[in-house]
């Protein structure tokens, strides 16, 4: 097995300086190279021929370059176009902004060229995605793999090492599942699966290959964050919470309102958790205004009666702040010591609150990013509580629960998931699911409307306000940054308070604002002084005005469906029928998309789901996370049933598998990166 972490570099044909760019591809040894797996594949048995090309239809043709043309566009674009000409017809094919190809592609030369016809203009050209100089060395291999390259590298250079490679060293990849297992499971075995990936015989042989990989993929990575967790939880010296003071009773009972029945769950299952022995590693999750809020901080005050301390990390200065207004307000009128730290603290508030930590002084900090800075330290950290987890990494979760003793970590997300998935990425977290809305909430109307019947919209808002009621008016942020951009909010403002509002009072939030400021403003909205709001997304989690009945989101296609999902949870929490008008000038589909599910639905899951199709998991995560971005086969969406497979393995299997010392070894092959962040 040794053989397979041999170097590349001293492999017949390779030496210094190609392996210096297969380096650069993330390829070091035989088995990084083994699981280099083709970004697309060349189909050689399905040529059309240029007279039967269709508009728009991924399509091969093979034919010989008659003419070849460099030219730039006006705006700067690189062209290169060259004639290709086979049996039936001749058409132009275009390749653009890769103007080194005319170093390679001369007049000639036969190609292989995979692409859709497009025409504009009037003219119809062969809009080229891959392509591939025939060279007639080659083998009768039918379906070729093309691989990500850099420069100085070929696809002939790299398919000839891989096909070398597999001969000679894949005999020695061992097979970490039993035959009764592959077969049980439907799966091939290994040695197939990495001819098939790379030299697929046919398509059948492929999707078998794919399957394999995929699996074992998942597999690894479900077993890396197991192991992880496995490690961590059998040591001894966990924090066992006790209620002491009765702080927590009192809290519980002071809250102005009854738990519903699925926070009461929630809650029971995180106690139980924090006054066991056992270190809590717990996901809440639950739609946006479900509550969990209050959860958390119901599980702080847990921590505080023993005598501990608290932290809760918030993903942007502005929801810390709400945080600290809203977790502030509920220990009111108990001894609770209670600051805020984020980047925007001033030097000299920053340094007192730093000591105060460090001595114990404060019980419970809130905070952003600034909470895992070096310098930030703790007497005792009891338990962390971590908001939107999936903005945060694995990393930043370890940083911050490493400046305690094995405190308790909670992290918690509007973000619904399927179990399966969430067991996958999260394998390590127990799962607790809020899924009830506090009673009274309604369900909101929500139209899509186009930014240029915006005046109708803001006459229609006139008519809710003089009804008695009030309207948020949101305004996208040009550029994401915890100090933001808000000339769009202040131009908006000041239009609507001279004319269609002229006799309204309008107010105005934005992030550059101090919390003071930000502070009298929300005062203002509340007591029904202001009647209008604009805001850029301050406002997006955590204001509480039951009397807003309208959500308005200018340039709403900017918004991704769930920043715009939690910015409707801020209406529909009244007595009033409630609206989101999402105004907007989409120009992708994606955005139409977008904004069309959220006039279909009210549902977090629901919009996650789209959310996830439309975006694709890559991007839907946002914060590359745990091994995610060692995932070269498996994909979150597409192998959504895989993914149930793995979940549904028996605890002896998985534990059978973490007992194998190859598997072992592969995991740590294959996410090392990810379980050495998660160690740190
Ligand atoms: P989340 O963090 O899940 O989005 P929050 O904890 O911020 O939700 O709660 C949203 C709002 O609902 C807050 O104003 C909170 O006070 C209120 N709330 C929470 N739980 C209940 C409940 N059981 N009954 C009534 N209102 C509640
Ligand atoms: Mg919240």
């Amino acid at each position: 097995m040794e053989a397979l972490f041999q170097k590349v570099q001293f492999l017949k044909g390779v030496g210094p300086r190609r392996s210096e760019m297969l380096g650069k591809l993330g390829i070091d040894t035989v088995f990084d190279l083994i699981w280099y797996i083709p970004r697309a594949y060349f189909n050689r048995n399905k040529i059309d021929s240029i007279a039967s090309l269709q508009e728009n239809q991924l399509s091969n043709i093979r034919g010989k370059v008659m003419a070849v043309n460099a030219s730039r566009t006006p705006r700067g674009m690189r062209l290169f176009k060259v004639l290709i000409q086979d049996d039936s017809a001749s058409i132009a094919a275009v390749w653009f902004n890769q103007a080194f190809l005319s170093r390679v592609i001369k007049v000639g030369v036969e190609l292989f060229l995979s692409g859709k016809i497009k025409s504009s203009y009037g003219s119809v050209e062969f809009h080229v995605s891959e392509y591939e100089i025939i060279d007639n060395s080659e083998t009768e291999q039918k379906v070729m793999p093309i691989y990500a390259l850099t420069e100085g590298l070929n696809q002939k250079a790299v398919r000839n090492l891989m096909s070398s490679v597999l001969q000679e060293y894949l005999c020695d990849y061992p097979d970490i599942f039993s035959e009764d297992f592959l077969q049980k499971l439907g799966l091939c075995p290994i040695q197939f699966a990495f001819l098939n990936i790379h030299f697929p015989a046919d398509g059948e042989a492929y999707l078998q290959a794919r399957k394999r990989l995929a699996f074992e993929e998942l597999l690894l990575f479900r077993l890396s964050i197991i192991f992880d967790h496995q490690e961590a939880s059998c040591l001894d010296g966990n924090i066992i919470h006790r209620e002491k003071t009765g702080l927590f009773q009192k809290m519980k009972t002071a809250l102005p309102f009854q738990l519903t029945s699925a926070q009461e769950k929630a809650l029971e299952d995180i106690v139980a958790n924090m006054k066991a022995p056992l270190q809590m590693n717990r996901l809440l999750q639950g739609d946006v205004g479900s509550g969990k809020t209050v959860v958390a901080a119901l599980a702080m005050a847990l921590a505080v009666d023993g005598g501990h301390q608290a932290a809760i990390m918030a993903p942007t200065e502005i929801l810390a702040a709400q945080h600290y207004a809203s977790i502030g307000q509920m220990f009111e009128n108990t001894p609770v010591r209670i600051a805020c730290l984020t980047g925007g603290s001033p030097v000299a508030e920053r340094r007192v609150i730093l000591e105060a930590s460090a001595l114990g002084e404060i019980d419970i900090l809130i905070g952003t990013h600034a909470l895992i800075q070096n310098d930030v330290a703790f007497h005792d950290l009891g338990m962390i509580v971590i908001d939107e987890q999936h903005r945060f990494g694995v990393k930043q979760r370890a940083l911050l629960s490493g400046k305690g003793e094995r405190p308790d970590i909670m992290v918690m997300t509007a973000t619904p998931i399927p179990r399966s998935l969430a067991l996958t990425l999260y394998g390590d977290l127990d799962l607790t699911v809020i899924d009830e809305l506090p009673p009274g909430r309604k369900s909101i109307k929500t139209v899509f409307i186009k930014q240029n019947a915006r005046d109708k919209v803001f006459s229609f808002i006139r008519q809710e306000i003089e009804k008695g009621r009030q309207a948020y008016v949101v305004c996208p942020l040009v550029e994401e940054s915890e100090h933001q951009d808000f000339q769009d909010a202040v131009s908006l403002h000041e239009e609507l308070r001279h004319s269609v509002f002229q006799d309204y009072e309008v107010g105005l939030l934005h992030g550059r604002m101090n919390a003071r400021e930000k502070d009298a403003v929300m005062q203002r909205f509340k007591q029904n002084q202001d009647q209008v709001l604009v805001s850029t997304t301050v406002i997006e989690v955590g204001v509480d005005v039951p009397n807003a009945s309208t959500m308005v989101i200018v340039h709403a296609e900017r918004f991704g469906l769930a920043q715009l999902h939690q910015l409707r949870g801020r209406v529909g929490r009244g007595e009033a029928q409630s609206y989101c008008i999402l105004l907007g000038q989409p120009c992708t589909p994606e955005s139409v998309q977008r904004l069309r599910a959220m006039e279909k639905s009210n549902d977090g899951f629901v919009l996650a789901n789209e959310d996830l199709k439309i975006r694709g998991a890559g991007d839907f995560w946002g914060v590359k996370q745990h091994g995610l971005n060692e995932l070269r086969v498996a994909d979150l969406l597409r192998d959504k049933r895989l993914i149930e497979m793995i979940s549904n393995l028996s605890k002896e299997e998985q534990l059978q598998f973490l007992e194998d010392k190859t598997v072992l070894k592969y995991v740590n092959k294959k996410f090392k990166k990810s379980t050495d962040i998660a160690r740190n």
